[in-house]
């Protein structure tokens, strides 16, 4: 059994790239592993997901999306929204 676990090539001295591995690898995983760009960041970095998971995360992201965009603003006051107290219960 040869020791490959590196995948040395003899011939020009340099290693392999590996294939990337999913960050979330486990038993979901389905589709190739590619580097991808997530919408939500703005640093441009690149994570290796496969087809399954990059899917999830883009979700994740529209997610993340909505949510901050749904955090009321500090001025919001829910009494000067309209639900004052009733005048015409008495
Ligand atoms: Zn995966």
């Amino acid at each position: 059994m040869p020791h490959s676990s590196a995948h040395f090539n003899a011939h020009n001295g340099d290693f392999e790239e590996p294939p990337p591995r999913c960050l979330q690898e486990g038993p979901d995983c389905e589709g190739e592993v590619e580097y991808h760009l997530n919408p939500d960041r703005d640093d441009f970095k690149t994570f290796p997901r496969c087809a399954y998971h990059q899917g999830k995360r883009l979700e994740q992201a529209e997610k993340n999306r909505e949510y901050l965009s749904d955090v009321p603003p500090s001025w919001f006051d829910p009494e000067a929204a309209g639900e004052r107290w009733s005048e015409d219960e008495y």
